[in-house]
Formats: structure tokens, sequence, C-alpha cells
């Protein structure tokens, strides 16, 4: 008897008729003689409508309330699921985070898993039912209502199937698995078949949307294999394993974008030791990430520091900004909000030089500048604008030949 926890995005869900064929195959599963558990998203939108909600009551709304309100999308959906497998005849129990116990610290809107108690989820599967447990959310040890950040139901079912051992843990979504980029985009993208966590990984954190990148770190830290499919085929999706179990790895494996930041420079600082920290520390206090970072000596006296934060996060790090400049006699402070992100990815690249300057050639030829650049170990992402998003991604599909299994690629 094999215990499977699937779980199913909000687009799978997103309709009482799909809720029900939903059911159907899960209620298969458990025909077969399969402990369920079933980790449900809200419907499609309806995340984006609470918040909207939440925004014309508080202009920047308090954090707790907003998790209350949030956690209701997915309450509905589990809610409805158990009935539709009763409805069939068969048993079900929906459970909410606090009622199973996952446990999170309590940093409001993106709390963080702390522990997972398997104990109830259990006695209902030995009682003969499919447990329907809401993603997304948790409770922290005072009794209040959490949630995990966006995408966080996938985190829900990795954290799960480590808990509690899993034979399979199988993410359910509208595309046939991972693409080499996002196939909404680009037509010619190709499934991967197997992914390494630490591609995965960069893929997520440059805008992959399709796995949530801490859904991919606990997997990774818990050696959980997740098999990420479509919730509308019965297809083999992408297995996401430990490097050394993938034979062949290819040069690029993906191409993602990111319009979900913003650039900000400060103008004419003077170059001096610690001016660095002044400008970071206020901003850092307030919670802002920021991504990439480049200064730029204009005469030796002088310099222009530009650097990244997430466009949500803008219009603070700005005003703070326009305080930190008067205080260290910078210029001025200037932005850019239609910025996108553009990375390629692949754990070929750590031997090969060679593949950034082709990158860069493709833009080039393109005629997009690149504003900002950085690399890592296994990848490299350029900073364009927004506009050029799209014919970014598909040139350097094409160039890269990634709708070709493992076509030599050529760095000259
Ligand atoms: P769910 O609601 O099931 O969690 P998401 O919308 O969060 O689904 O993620 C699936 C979407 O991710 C796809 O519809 C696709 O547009 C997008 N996506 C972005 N990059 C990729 C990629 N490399 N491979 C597959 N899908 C991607
Ligand atoms: N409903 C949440 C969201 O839309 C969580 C999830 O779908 O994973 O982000
Ligand atoms: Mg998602």
């Amino acid at each position: 008897m094999a215990l499977i926890i699937q779980k199913f995005g909000g687009t799978s869900v997103g309709s009482t008729e799909k809720i029900k064929a939903v059911a159907q195959r899960v209620l298969k599963n458990h025909q077969q003689g399969n402990r369920m558990v079933v980790v449900l998203s809200a419907m499609s939108g309806e995340t984006d409508r609470l918040t909207g909600l939440a925004l014309t009551m508080q202009h920047i709304p308090d954090q707790r309330e907003m998790d209350m309100l949030l956690a209701t999308g997915e309450q509905i959906t589990v809610a409805l699921f158990a009935m539709a497998i009763k409805d069939m005849g068969y048993d079900a129990v929906s459970l909410l985070g606090d009622q199973v116990a996952i446990r999170t610290d309590d940093m409001h809107t993106k709390a963080r898993i702390l522990s997972i108690d398997p104990t109830l989820i259990n006695s209902h599967l030995d009682q003969g039912k499919i447990v329907v447990i809401a993603g997304f959310q948790g409770v922290t040890d005072s009794g209040d209502i959490t949630t995990l950040g966006r995408g966080g139901s996938d985190t829900t079912a990795v954290a799960l199937a480590a808990a509690m051992r899993a034979d399979a843990c199988e993410i359910f979504t509208d595309v046939e698995g991972v693409y080499t980029t996002d196939p909404n985009v680009c037509p010619q993208a190709r499934k991967i078949d197997y992914i390494s966590y630490d591609e995965m990984l960069e893929l997520a954190s440059l805008g992959a949307k399709v796995l949530d990148i801490r859904a991919v770190g606990l997997a990774k830290r818990f050696c959980v294999p997740v098999h990420v499919r479509s919730t509308f085929s019965e297809n083999i999706g992408t297995w996401v394993v430990e490097e050394e179990k993938i034979m062949e790895s290819m040069l690029v494996s993906g191409i993602t974008y990111s319009k979900s930041e913003a650039r900000i420079t400060i103008r004419q600082v003077p170059d001096q030791p610690g001016i660095a920290a002044k400008v970071f520390l206020p901003i850092s206090d307030a919670g802002i990430l920021v991504d990439m970072i480049i200064q730029n000596t204009t005469d030796g006296r002088l310099t222009d520091m530009t650097f990244t934060v997430l466009r949500r996060d803008y219009d603070r790090a700005m005003e703070i900004l326009q305080k930190v400049a008067a205080e260290i006699g910078a210029q001025r402070v200037t932005g850019d909000e239609s910025i996108a992100k553009v990375s390629i990815v692949g754990v070929g690249m750590r031997n090969h030089p060679g593949i950034a300057s082709t990158m860069f050639q493709i833009l080039a030829k393109e005629g997009i500048n690149m504003m900002m650049v950085s690399t890592s170990e296994i990848k490299v992402s350029c900073v364009i604008a927004e506009k050029y998003t799209e014919l970014a991604v598909r040139a350097l599909h094409d160039a890269f030949a990634l709708d070709k299994e493992n076509m030599p690629v050529e760095t000259e």
C-alpha cells in the first residue's frame, strides 16, 4: 500500500467541474489501494481576488489579517473536494493547516514550515478516508493562521511528503511538466524529463513559477523526488531529482524571465568606504530584498550605484533612498519599473566557458540592450527593457537549440 501525496494547483481546481474531475482522478488511485493525501490550492484567481479586497480596506493591509483572509481560498476548495468524493460514495475529510498542525514561524504572508504532525492524517487514512489538506497555510505556536507566500501549496505538498515519508509526491498543474522555458511564451519550449534540484532551484528563483522555490529547497534537503505533471493528461511529466540520477546534462537546460523587479540608481554618490552600507542598511532594515548590485566609478570621486528590488517594494525603496541620498550627499535617485530579468540556467555551464558571451551576442543581434548582468556557476541573468522579454526568451531558446534534445551548443 503506497502513500501518495498529490497536489493540484489553482487552474486544476478552477471550477466545480474541474474539482469533480480531479476527485475522480484521485479516487482511481484510492481504488487501486493507495493511501491518498491530496493538497489543494485555491481556485485560480481567488488569491488575487482576496488580495484586491484587502487593498480596498487598508492601504498596506495588516499582515495577520491578510493571512486570515488568504487562507479562506484553500478552505473552499478542500471542502468542495471532500463533498465531491463523498458524492461518489467514498469517504474523505478536509483539513486546514491548523487542524493538521502544520506549525510555522510567525512571518505572516511568507511563513516557513517548522514541523508537521502526521498523527491525525494517519488516523483518517487508517479509517480508509482520502485526506484533503488546504495548501499554502499553517499555524503559529500562538494559534495565528499563517500563509506560506504565493505558490506555497507546492511547499505544503513537499513538506508533507518529507514528514510522512511518502512513496510519491506529485505536483499536478496546467502544463505537462517543467519546460525549457515557459510554454505559454515560447511554443517551441520542450518538456524536460529529468531536472536536478539545483537547476530547478535556479529556474524557480529566476521566475519559472511552475514549482515554488521553497518546495524545491525542501525536496532537495529531504531527498524527495518530485514529479511535476499535468492534471489534464496521463502523461509522464518532469522528475525533479538529485543530479547524480541524471545521466546526461544539457549545457543550458532552461530560460526564465521575471517581470517582478524594478531598477533603482543612486547617482553621483561619494566613492568612500562605508557608503554602500549606508545605502543598503536602511533598505534591509525595511525588509526589502536587493538582488543585483552594480557600482560604476565615474571619476574616482563619485560613483553611480544601481540595484534591483522587487517591484512591489519599489515605492517604499524609493522613499527610503530619497532620504538616504540627501544624507550622504548623492545627486539624485532614479528608477525604472519596466524592466525584466532574462536568465539562462544549466549545470553544464560549470565546465563550459563562453555561454555568457553567446547570450550577449544573441541579445545584441536582436538589438536588445542589457542594463545589468549577473552570473553564478550555473546561470547568467541580464536585465533588459520589459517590452523585449518575449523576444529575448524566444531568441535565446532558438539560439541555444533548446527545442532539440541534447543538441550540442556552439559557444563561439
Ligand atoms: P498552479 O496553479 O498549478 O500552481 P502555476 O501557474 O503556479 O500553476 O505554474 C504553472 C505555470 O508556470 C504554467 O502555466 C506556465 O505558464 C508557467 N511556467 C513558467 N516557466 C515555466 C517552465 N519553465 N515550465 C513550465 N511552466 C512554466
Ligand atoms: N493560492 C495560493 C496562490 O495563488 C497558493 C498556491 O496556489 O500555491 O499563490
Ligand atoms: Mg503554483
